[in-house]
């Protein structure tokens, strides 16, 4: 029988369930020291836990759910690819990104993806499974795990396989545990959710009193041609969501990040570049150019450097605040340096 994982309970209720065993309230500190700062991944590492609770743990509850399959690092050492297989035999992806003083970690929040973006190769998988609670924080936690003492994390990142905001609870659940002082620690700041843009969800967010980053996808400022990047803009079309990301801002004074992945021929003309303009008007956004990743459908190539260069200053001539970076890591395959570049403007904004 498979057992329940300790992180699918929520935090403020480990207390209760060690009271529950016939243990005083101060167990549930050393309990959580040992599961986020230490690289104790099994109740009976955790030495100044009496004995019989140890074992009655390790009966009752699991701390591992995932399994590094394959490790891979990029020529530059900077980028490491983490496969992992869940319990059900299913894989997901994490991405560890290091600079000379920061390290970010890119998560996943599902297997697969419903909103099928076209040079999405999860979005070509389709959708499989959310993650649990405990999947998603595992994934810090191996890659805090194996920094090891005097290193630490700086930043999540929810931008692996899958769509956060589809999977809103899990997520968001992920999210606390990551960021609460008796959890991971890590401030709300650190933290970015990607989106497709669901706006029902982006106005939850808008509520919450955690500040988390926002980055919307966006890819195009046309409809019509977001309908076909993007699909779920069909449902929630660009000035609904242009209106959610300014009610997000409003509410919690933190400026959106929208990606632009550069498509060659597609969405990368410099008129498309005055179209996005106009639509982040009175946004004070950051827009974070990405060149496209090689992906399996050939449509969908990054242009020329010198289109992407045009395109970035168009943004700037026009007071838009804009990052382009180049491609890294790429030699650990696809998915990784998109990772990179993406993550390096939020660093830096
Ligand atoms: N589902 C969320 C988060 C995961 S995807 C979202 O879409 O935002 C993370 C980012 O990778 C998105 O901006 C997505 O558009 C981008 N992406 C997907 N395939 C890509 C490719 N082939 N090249 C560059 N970026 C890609
Ligand atoms: Fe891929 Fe994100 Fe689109 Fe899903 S929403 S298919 S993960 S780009």
């Amino acid at each position: 029988m498979s057992l329940k994982n300790l992180l699918d309970t929520p935090l403020p209720k480990w207390e209760g369930l060690l009271v529950a065993l016939g243990q005083p309230a101060f167990r549930a500190r050393q309990l959580r020291n040992w599961v986020f700062h230490t690289s104790a991944t099994d109740f009976p590492q955790m030495t100044n836990l009496p004995l019989a609770l140890r074992e009655r743990l390790q009966e009752s509850f699991r701390l591992e759910s995932l399994t590094a399959k394959m490790d891979v690092t990029s020529r530059d050492g900077k980028v490491q690819k983490v496969l992992f297989q869940l319990q059900d035999g299913k894989t997901i992806e994490s991405v560890q990104l290091s600079y000379e003083k920061r390290v970010s970690i890119c998560i996943s929040t599902q297997v697969g993806c419903a909103i099928g973006c076209p040079y999405c190769a999860t979005g070509q998988q389709g959708f499989d499974r959310q993650l649990s609670i405990a999947e998603i924080v595992e994934q810090v936690l191996y890659f805090a795990r194996r920094l090891g003492e005097g290193k630490s994390i700086n930043n999540v990142v929810f931008m692996g396989m899958g769509e956060p905001l589809a999977n809103f609870a899990n997520t968001w659940g992920a999210v606390e545990m990551l960021n609460a002082d008796e959890g991971f620690g890590l401030g709300a700041r650190h933290i970015t959710i990607s989106t497709a843009g669901l706006i029902p969800q982006i106005k939850e967010i808008s509520q919450k009193p955690l500040q988390v980053g926002l980055a919307v996808s966006l890819h195009s400022a046309d409809d019509t041609l977001r309908n076909e990047l993007v699909p779920i803009n069909r449902r929630y079309p660009l000035k609904e969501l242009i209106s959610a990301c300014k009610e997000y801002k409003a509410k919690t004074g933190r400026r959106v990040t929208f990606e632009y992945v550069l498509f060659d021929g597609i969405n990368d003309d410099v008129k498309q570049a005055r179209q996005l303009v106009h639509l982040l008007m009175d946004l004070d956004a950051l827009v974070n150019l990405i060149p496209a990743n090689v992906s399996e459908t050939p449509r969908f190539k990054a242009p020329s450097l010198d289109k992407m260069t045009a395109f970035r200053d168009e943004l700037e001539r026009l007071k838009v605040k804009v990052t382009l970076r180049g491609k890294r890591g790429t030699d650990i395959a696809a998915g990784c340096g998109q990772l990179r570049s993406r993550d390096m403007a939020l660093i830096n904004k």
